[in-house]
């Protein structure tokens, strides 16, 4: 395939792959990139690419949050096709305990410099007038955003093709070996160390990884500009998206520069085949139009399907392979790839060179799950 030896083999290109490569290739690496199918085409295209401040623990509030500014630092140079949009979320209180979250919520991220605003019912309306009426009110996030993640992933590529980086694009690796890859025709490729960036397929290029495919599905409509300003989340989604049960489905959903809606959302572990389930889209549209009952009158245009990359601990995986000297992964990101891209590329680089990194590596070591039980 190539008789030259790299510096590093990225395999998947990815949003993650991607911003793994153009770190490397920017840290002066040689870098070949290797994607079965096409840039952005896996679970980065089945995204929403909200770029959102999480709190779930201090170590995903760490990654997400330096991730963030990240993406903030580039958003000036980032092209029109990839939509950056600084529309904030606002996360939509329907009850006493919701609005108890949000006040919990609006503490954590002002305490650790994150920019908030309270709304209570009537300033929630005036903010979506869309919005059913009987809402308790929410919290907004000002600084969260949005972007387009397929052309994201390109840019990225682009970024590294820039600095010297080789695509090697309708290829898929077989297995990783020392010193490299065996793609699927047989033929290899050297390199002095390889990053496994498969997302869900991650598990299957090296054996034993906790990571598990964790399904979602998404509805895009017409458009309809103004319709919503903002990303709205219930607050009930907490408790659908960072639990581990089998299925749930949550209000989210987003408005595209385009002036189309994207709705979620739903997660299902153990299922593995890509259709849609239209049991699914019914639950999820219907609690959508709960939360915005015009949304009833509005037309759809798609619907997809697309698989997380969950871990155990709803931490990714970013660092060095327990036992395979010279495999790092950057895998398991499950909700929050897009958004956790860039910092992950940055912990990545920063290992591999040995170089102190903005935030501790330590909580998204792989490391760590030689002591951590198996999936709930
Ligand atoms: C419905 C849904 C909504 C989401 N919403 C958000 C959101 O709003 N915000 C957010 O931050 N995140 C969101 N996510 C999560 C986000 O999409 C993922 O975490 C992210 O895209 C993972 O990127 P990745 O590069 O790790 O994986 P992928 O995008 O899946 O990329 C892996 C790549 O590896 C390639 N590959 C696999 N096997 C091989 C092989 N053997 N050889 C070569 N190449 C291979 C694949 O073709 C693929 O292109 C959402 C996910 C879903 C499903």
């Amino acid at each position: 395939m190539s008789s030259k030896t790299y510096d590093a083999i990225i395999i998947g290109a990815g949003i993650v792959g991607s911003a793994c490569a153009a770190e490397c290739a920017r840290a002066g690496l040689s870098v070949a990139i290797v994607e079965a199918g096409i840039v952005g085409g896996g679970a980065t295209a089945a995204g929403m690419g909200h770029l959102v401040v999480m709190d779930d623990s201090e170590a995903q509030f760490a990654l997400t949050r330096y991730s963030q500014q990240l993406w903030d630092e580039v958003s000036d140079e980032l092209p029109r096709e990839v939509e950056h949009d600084a529309c904030g979320t606002i996360w939509i209180a329907a009850d006493d305990d919701e609005m108890v979250e949000a006040r919990r919520k609006e503490k954590f991220y002002s305490d650790r410099g994150v920019k908030t605003e309270m709304l209570d019912a009537q300033s929630l309306a005036e903010a979506e007038p869309n919005l059913r009426p009987g809402l308790l009110g929410g919290l907004r996030v000002p600084g969260d955003s949005v972007i387009y993640p397929p052309c994201a992933a390109q840019y990225l590529v682009d970024q590294s093709t820039a600095k010297g980086a080789e695509l090697f694009l309708g290829i898929a690796v077989d297995r990783i070996e020392t010193g490299g890859v065996r793609l699927r025709d047989g033929s290899t490729i050297s390199a002095g160390l390889v990053v496994n960036s498969a997302g869900s397929s991650s598990p299957a290029l090296t054996r034993g990884l906790e990571v598990k495919k964790r399904k979602g599905h998404l509805v895009i409509t017409d458009r309809y500009p103004n319709f919503i300003r903002h990303q709205l989340v219930e607050l009930g989604y907490l408790k659908s998206a960072h639990t581990l049960t089998a299925e749930s489905v949550a209000f989210n959903i987003q408005p595209r520069k385009t002036g189309q809606l994207l709705i979620g959302s739903s997660r299902q572990f153990g299922v593995d085949d890509s259709h849609v389930d239209n049991s699914i889209v019914t639950q999820m549209l219907g609690r959508a139009v709960e939360y915005l009952p015009g949304l009833g009158k509005l037309s759809s245009l798609r619907t997809w399907t697309g698989f997380r990359a969950a871990t155990p601990d709803k931490l990714p995986l970013i660092g060095p392979h327990t036992e395979h000297e010279r495999l790092y992964l950057a895998t398991g990101h499950e909700g929050l790839g897009i958004t956790t891209s860039l910092a992950t590329a940055k912990l990545l680089v920063g290992q591999i060179l040995d170089r102190e990194t903005p935030i501790p590596v330590t909580p998204y070591l792989p490391a760590r799950m030689a002591q951590e039980p198996v999936h709930v």
